[in-house]
């Protein structure tokens, strides 16, 4: 947890993935990247899932919620999920309840971002975990993951994301609730956007998939997954530089050992430091 002015933020722990190495690092070589990021036998790499739990004071929100429990078990085999989602247990952790989240904002719809809101009942059916939330993704996003293509089609279970009944479109950039405002980035998806909160003076920035781990970092390290690279070129390149100059604080998705971190320049390259040391 870190005090961000008058906010309390918890990085939580959800679950742990696998995806190919590839599909994260693009046209980068693997003998480049495997140097950052190891990967076993079958290529994969390993990401944590991190969902952010903000406390303002006056609202309890909750940026992505990783995968949850209700992907089929083939869905679970191919992203190597031997566990069960931790959501609910870090919530209960952090000493808050289920009904106590007020607001869920979504980056983006992947699974690996939006589906942790659902849960089963006694019976086997599909409930939300947060009953009193409201729900917001960008337009697009709505709009992309319910038509998805041959490309995208992949990433989303759009059966799944229709349990949700009601999800806020979010139209133009700026505040959710005080404090906590988005930037749609575009880059990874057509609506993906990064969450931005500020409390008495300091900020903290969320980039979500745009810069999902600190070997991320590296500007042309971008995701053979993003629907549109050079989009999230530019937006990385952009928010990190608004961190350096700012001092701002920045919060990983998918790092498995950078929870939060804050951005210096070190000749060329950006480093990450931590904020615990
Ligand atoms: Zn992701």
């Amino acid at each position: 947890m870190i005090r961000l002015g008058e906010f309390e933020v918890t990085s939580l722990y959800e679950n742990r993935f696998r995806v190919d190495g590839g599909s994260m690092f693009g046209i980068i070589p693997k003998k480049l990247w495997s140097k950052i990021m190891p990967s076993d036998a079958d290529n994969f790499v390993f990401l944590d899932i991190r969902p952010l739990l903000i406390r303002t004071g006056k609202n309890n929100v909750l940026i992505d919620l990783g995968f949850g429990n209700c992907l089929d078990s083939k869905m679970k085999r191919i992203y190597g999920l031997d566990q069960n989602s931790r959501l609910l247990a870090d919530l209960d952790e952090a000493k808050i309840t289920p009904e106590e989240i007020d607001t869920v904002i979504f980056s983006h719809l992947h699974a690996d971002h939006a589906l942790g809101g659902l849960g089963f009942n006694r019976n086997g059916q599909v409930i939300k975990l947060f009953p009193n939330a409201k729900y917001y993704a960008h337009k697009y996003e709505l709009e992309d993951s319910l038509n998805p293509n041959e490309r995208t089609a992949a990433a989303y279970v759009t059966e799944l994301l229709a349990q949700y009944e009601e999800i806020q479109a979010v139209e133009n950039d700026g505040r959710i609730v005080d404090g906590i405002s988005v930037l749609r980035t575009g880059g990874h998806t057509r609506g993906h956007m990064a969450i931005v909160i500020q409390s008495a003076g300091q900020t903290l920035i969320y980039p979500g998939d745009i810069i999902p781990t600190t070997a991320h970092l590296k500007p042309a390290y971008i995701g053979a997954v993003d629907t549109f690279p050079l989009e999230s070129l530019v937006q990385k390149k952009a928010i990190m530089d608004e961190c350096i100059k700012n001092n701002y604080y920045m919060a990983f998705d998918h790092d498995s050992k950078f929870e939060f971190a804050k951005l210096i320049k070190d000749n060329d390259e950006i480093v990450p430091v931590s904020l615990f040391e």
